[in-house]
């Protein structure tokens, strides 16, 4: 598997740079002329809407649509998403590697470090995790990730 946890996290850093970089709301703002029949005025996007001003709307066939879901997609909503994300992938990765009282049944990857015990078999301490703990992380990640454009083609 690639990093999926880098990975997922330079998605997210991509999208705030991009939303820090965009000009504030309101994105979208209906003005009062009739500009073309059936519409309800023109569509101000980005610094025209800001700045009151009105430019020419671009031909789409779902105007409403389309302005509603810029004005959901605004810079200050994709920010909350990516908090939102950024502390979900923090919870999903603190997830501790199992450790049992008899520590012969910790899970080999289990660190003193990391999970506050080890498993006291020289032959399985330091192996691979095998309490779950690392494929549930993977899996969740791998949700989140999604949601950013990964596939399974974008791993390796
Ligand atoms: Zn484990």
């Amino acid at each position: 598997m690639a990093d999926l946890h880098a990975w997922t996290l330079q998605q997210i850093s991509k999208r705030e740079a991009t939303a820090l970089a965009a000009t504030e709301g309101p994105w979208v703002r209906w003005a009062d002329q009739e500009v073309i029949p059936g519409w309800d005025g023109f569509i101000m996007i980005g610094d025209d809407a800001a700045d009151g001003e009105e430019c020419n709307p671009v031909a789409k066939v779902n105007i409403v649509e389309d302005c509603e879901h810029i004005t959901l997609n605004d810079p200050a909503s994709v920010l909350r998403r990516c908090a939102a994300d950024r502390k979900l992938i923090g919870d999903v990765v603190a997830e501790r590697h199992i450790l049992v009282e008899d520590c012969w049944y910790t899970c080999a990857a289990a660190t003193e470090e990391r999970d506050g015990g080890e498993n006291c078999d020289d032959e399985r301490r330091g192996g691979a995790c095998d309490c779950g703990r690392d494929a549930r992380v993977e899996r969740r990640l791998r949700i989140v990730a999604e949601g950013y454009g990964w596939t399974e083609s974008s791993d390796g």
